[in-house]
């Protein structure tokens, strides 16, 4: 064994190949990320484009650098995901989301927040569970915890997808589907949906970026929302003229650079105390 730190021992075994020695250290920095409370949620607000106001937020995984800086999250999920820690590092997305949502409801603040979670991750046994818990003793208002699926392909059946979306609603956990129009978004797929219980499509942020000058795929997008009876929040809108078309064909909820980029907890609070109640 090699000593590296004060508390942390590598093992190197001539038998385990380079990229099982890279995996155990990233299952190792990610365990010790947890424990050392180096993981955060940072907020990016969800606009109603044609008020300005703000309807809600979606919270998105940062960990913290040794240099105090904040590393993007999907190379990390995908890591986690494939060392098989993301149960406890969902797990832990879930808990802070709700300590967040308790907190603004205490202060009388109706928003709410939106969680990314993988449909792999919502099948591991326990996860339905666990929020069931979360929730009660949270006392989370029905509807304010929102589930952004991703992967959504991966649910499994459509009895597999029926049961455990059923039971989040039950539970008062709303579903928005993630990155929709990617993937396995087919039609018999969709038709799949269509009797299921979810609340909104957060349209895929490649769409949007090709308003206003190709606007065919996000026109075929919306006709989907119209058809499924769903609400769409329109990611990674960036430009008045994105936003402008989009309210015109009555895509009202937004979410970018062009309002805001995902800001700290702090940050978002300390924006959210300046706001007049609506
Ligand atoms: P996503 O769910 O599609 O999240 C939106 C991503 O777009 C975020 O990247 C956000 O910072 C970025 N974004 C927002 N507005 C704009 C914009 O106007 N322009 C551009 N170019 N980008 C914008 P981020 O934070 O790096 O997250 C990447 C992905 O990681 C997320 O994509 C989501 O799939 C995943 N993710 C984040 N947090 C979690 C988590 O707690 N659990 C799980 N399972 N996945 C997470
Ligand atoms: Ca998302
Ligand atoms: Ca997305
Ligand atoms: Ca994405």
């Amino acid at each position: 064994a090699r000593h590296q730190g004060k508390n942390q021992i590598l093992f190197f075994d001539p038998q385990l190949t380079e990229r099982a020695q890279r995996r155990l250290t990233q299952e190792h920095d990610i365990l010790q990320g947890l424990e050392q409370e180096q993981f955060a949620l940072f907020l990016q607000p969800q606009i109603d484009m044609a008020s300005g106001k703000l309807v809600g937020a979606e919270a998105l995984l940062r960990m913290r650098q040794p240099d105090g800086s904040y590393s993007l999250p999907e190379e990390l999920i995908a890591n986690a995901e494939e060392i098989g820690v993301i149960g406890a590092l969902g797990r832990w997305a879930l808990e802070e989301a709700c300590r967040v949502l308790a907190g603004w409801q205490k202060r009388g603040i109706p928003l709410p927040l939106n969680v990314n979670i993988s449909a792999l991750q919502l099948r591991e046994s326990g996860t339905v569970w666990h929020l069931q818990e979360l929730l009660e003793r949270h006392r989370i208002r029905p509807g304010s915890l929102v589930l952004e699926l991703t992967e959504t392909a991966q649910i499994g059946d459509a009895a597999q997808a029926k049961s455990l979306l059923g039971a989040l609603q039950e539970a008062g956990v709303a579903v928005a589907l993630d990155d929709f129009g990617t993937g396995y978004a087919n039609l018999s797929y969709l038709h799949q949906f269509r009797s299921l219980p979810i609340s909104k499509l957060k349209m895929d942020r490649s769409f949007v970026s090709m308003l206003p000058d190709d606007d065919t795929m996000v026109r075929i997008v919306a006709a989907i929302a119209e058809i499924t009876d769903l609400g769409v929040i329109a990611e990674g809108v960036e430009t008045e003229a994105q936003r402008d078309w989009l309210l015109a064909r009555g895509i009202t909820i937004g979410q970018g650079y062009l309002f805001d980029g995902p800001l700290s907890l702090a940050d978002f609070e300390k924006w959210l105390a300046t706001l007049s109640p609506s």
